[in-house]
């Protein structure tokens, strides 16, 4: 700050302004961390604005407004941080208006498009307590009891898993040697914490070689004697499997991609001749990956035949059950994910089939020794021996989400899950019913989880497609106008349903097919809102032309 001439002169009239504004901004700024009763009552007024947004918004049917992307993001253009606190009335009522108005109803039980949907309601003040005590759970020193509270949620899913005895989680559970599960902030950092572990066990110090995690995969290829290395899977690999081969070093080229069949499930045949052929090539497999309910249409591959193959190879199998893992809650369908018990490391998502928050995301380990293949120490924090939770994962500060995760496991049960995954499959056979059941529309698959693909056929298709007569131009043309009705429903707003492309061969070639795609877990989604949602597509065709 630059004085003039005539402030310097008024000098000590500047600075007790500057004292009396230092006053006042130490006032509102010690307030806003104050717990006396006076701000627990702006808390309180806080509170209750927010209790409002959130009733408003949690009861609110329609999905989505109507404005549209360009107008909104005109709302957000400030670069400038406010030089002054902003009184919280105002900031309030800009964040109802240009925020909390503008959000996805992800709760709505007509928003059945994607893997996000309604919460139990005990996460909403538990998620007060967890800020209220912002344990950090890196270490030990600053997440006491949260941290053993973590390992007892992840120790209850590993045992749902693999199933080991007594003495196995009497001897691992609280040991701090051992790692059952890795708590991440979703199924990408799973993921790639479980390649991560795979690589560094396999690629190991052998000798004079330090290993992969002190040489790098240049000079561990090099020691071991391999051309390169890869990861083999089905081309329904999420995406995360590109991010971890692209951080692992071996290039994204490196993700060997197995074609699928008609229900999405890896062709076990050219899996076993992909890991023969990489054998021959000299190529490294650091690990096969089985998808236990794939991204785009909830496929399960067969595990267990993944299995056998892992286990001839002696590769490290890795199932990405993100979506599907909670299948294994229900007794009824259970059976779908056969073979998960003998995989070497297992991805689920809390925050999708386990009904939490988002930003839970798990890896399971087989080998509670694993984990040590990545550990990392410093001597501030994270030290050998310590319960630090940090020294055995991607991600260093973390939030207390294992409050979400272990409060689910108790107040909701294995009974409570097993209930939530068989209404979803449930209803999702009554969609697919329908579905059969209208002319207007044609189911794509039979659906083996709770995930839908099937698509609008406009009137003068409807005789081809029971003769099986279409052509490559037709079903360009019924892309197109899905495409379409996809887009309309988003922007009206009323319901949602996403799309996806699948492929299917016709005339001995395969043709791109624009699918619907329904997501069908919401618990509070029921028949007539299935209903509603098909009965709004067919409205808004009505109103495109072909
Ligand atoms: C959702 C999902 C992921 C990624 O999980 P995020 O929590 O979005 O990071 C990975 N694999 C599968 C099969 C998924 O469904």
């Amino acid at each position: 700050m630059t004085l003039s001439k005539q402030e310097k002169s008024s000098k000590s009239y500047f600075l007790n302004t500057e004292k009396a504004l230092n006053y006042d901004i130490r006032n509102q700024v010690m307030q806003l961390f104050s717990s006396s009763s006076q701000t627990t009552s702006i808390e309180k007024e806080i509170d209750k604005i927010l209790n409002d947004f959130s009733e408003d918004f949690l009861n609110t049917i329609d999905t989505n407004t109507s404005i549209d992307l360009d107008s909104l993001l005109g709302n957000f253009f400030e670069s400038q941080i406010p030089v002054q606190p902003i009184d919280f009335e105002s900031y309030l009522k800009c964040l109802g208006n240009n925020v909390v108005a503008h959000s996805i109803h992800t709760s709505s039980p007509q928003f059945i498009g994607h893997m996000t949907s309604a919460l139990p309601s005990f996460v909403r003040p538990l998620a007060k307590l967890m800020t209220a005590m912002n344990q950090n759970v890196v270490k030990i020193e600053t997440a006491k009891a949260l941290s053993f509270c973590e390992r007892e949620a992840l120790a209850m899913l590993h045992r749902l898993i693999y199933n080991f005895s007594d003495n196995f989680y009497g001897q691992h559970i609280q040991n701090n040697l051992s790692t059952l599960g890795i708590l991440v902030s979703g199924g990408t950092v799973a993921n790639i914490t479980a390649l991560w572990c795979a690589r560094n066990a396999i690629l190991g110090a052998k000798d004079e070689f330090l290993g992969v995690e002190k040489e790098g995969l240049a000079a561990a290829l090099d020691f071991y004697g391999y051309k390169g290395a890869v990861i083999i899977g089905s081309d329904l690999m999420h995406y995360s499997f590109d991010k971890a081969a692209d951080l692992m070093g071996i290039g994204t080229q490196s993700l060997i991609r197995i074609p699928t069949d008609s229900n999405n499930r890896v062709d076990i045949q050219a899996l076993r001749q992909a890991v023969v052929e990489c054998r021959a090539q000299n190529l490294l497999i650091v690990a096969i990956v089985g998808i236990a309910g794939t991204t785009d249409s909830g496929g399960v591959d067969s595990l267990f035949d993944i299995a056998d193959i892992a286990q001839e190879a002696q590769v490290h199998f890795h199932v990405d059950a993100a979506w599907g893992g909670p299948l294994i809650f229900s007794e009824q369908h259970r059976h779908k994910l056969a073979g998960i018990e003998r995989a070497d490391s297992v991805t689920i998502d809390g925050h999708k089939q386990l009904y939490l928050p988002m930003g839970i995301g798990m890896v399971f380990l087989r080998d509670p020794h694993l984990a040590t293949a990545i550990e990392k120490q410093a001597s501030y924090t994270m030290r050998k021996g310590s319960f630090d939770l940090g020294k055995r994962a991607l991600e260093g500060s973390r939030p207390g989400m294992a409050l979400f995760l272990h409060a689910g496991l108790n107040l909701i049960g294995l009974k409570g899950y097993e209930f939530l995954i068989d209404e979803g499959i449930r209803k999702t056979e009554y969609m697919a019913d329908r579905i059969c059941t209208m002319p207007e529309f044609e189911l794509l698959a039979k659906p083996n989880t709770n995930l839908l693909v099937y698509r609008y056929i406009p009137e003068p298709f409807r005789e081809l497609v029971i003769k099986n007569q279409l052509t490559e131009i037709d079903n360009q043309l019924i892309n197109k106008f899905n495409e379409c009705l996809q887009k309309l429903q988003r922007q009206i707003g009323h319901t949602f349903i996403s799309r996806t492309t699948k492929s299917i061969t016709s005339f001995g070639k395969e043709i791109p097919i624009l699918a619907l795609r329904a997501v069908i877990a919401n618990p509070l989604t029921q028949e007539e809102d299935i209903d509603a949602v098909l009965n709004d597509q067919i409205q808004i065709a009505a109103k495109i032309s072909l």
